[in-house]
């Protein structure tokens, strides 16, 4: 949604395509800009949680490489983007979601509430026959951590649009499709773990962010689904 591009010239919004997600990540920040991945059951299984937390070897070579110690007393936990949880089919997918370019600073009230809730919410919904297309990140600044390498956001948002297990996608999306969104403070206090009291429409998280996002759909359809609030 941001038009990043693999030219490291793009500092701030450098386009990374990996198997199991891709993302835009921002240099200045060291985070993400946004993750991006599909969820469907496939992706799930049984592989263990690899807890292999690393730098990432694809950043260019000249580039800050956050490590997992860089996170160490500074109060906010680890907060995965595309989660562990998601990419259990092989013990690769999981480990790939370790590289530090999958996380932001994340208060542990959120990390481990309403963010922790939505993430099971999803997974129920693959479970139950569906796939979803997710789209996440950070969004704003309320200090920095190591050393003031590492930008603590101010909320972490979410798009989901989700569809029936199937093929052509973009074909069988109408403006009957559910799309929306959470917003979590990023700090305290947070008002409970449940998801739903942070849901808010597709156009809330675009207003937030400037994004664009599932702009593939054609207009008409995009505006009606992206304006909808979810009530399910
Ligand atoms: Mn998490
Ligand atoms: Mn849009």
């Amino acid at each position: 949604p941001s038009n990043a591009t693999g030219n490291v010239a793009n500092e701030n919004n450098y386009l990374m395509v990996k198997p199991q997600y891709s993302l835009s990540y921002n240099r200045s920040y060291a985070t993400p800009n946004w993750v991006a991945w599909r969820l469907d059951s496939t992706w799930v299984g049984g592989a263990p949680r690899q807890d292999d937390y690393r730098p990432d070897p694809a950043l260019p070579a000249a580039w800050y490489h956050v490590a997992d110690n860089d996170y160490s007393g500074s109060g906010y936990d680890r907060g995965h983007m595309c989660p562990s949880g998601d990419r259990t089919r092989s013990i690769p997918d999981n480990s790939a979601t370790f590289l530090m370019t999958n996380f932001v600073p994340q208060l542990g009230a959120n990390n481990q509430g309403p963010w922790n809730d939505f993430e099971n919410y999803c997974r129920t919904l693959a479970s139950q026959g569906n796939e979803i297309y997710i789209i996440t990140g950070p969004s704003g600044n309320r200090g920095t951590i190591a050393g003031g390498r590492i930008v603590v956001p101010n909320v972490t948002w979410k798009v989901v649009l989700v569809i029936p297990n199937g093929s052509n996608d973009l074909s069988r999306i109408n403006r009957g499709t559910r799309a929306f969104g959470i917003i979590v403070n990023n700090f305290p206090p947070i008002n409970g773990n449940a998801w739903r009291n942070y849901r808010v429409t597709v156009d809330a998280v675009e207003y937030l962010t400037g994004y664009d996002f599932f702009n593939q759909i054609p207009k008409n359809t995009q505006e009606i689904i992206e304006r909808r609030r979810d009530k399910q």
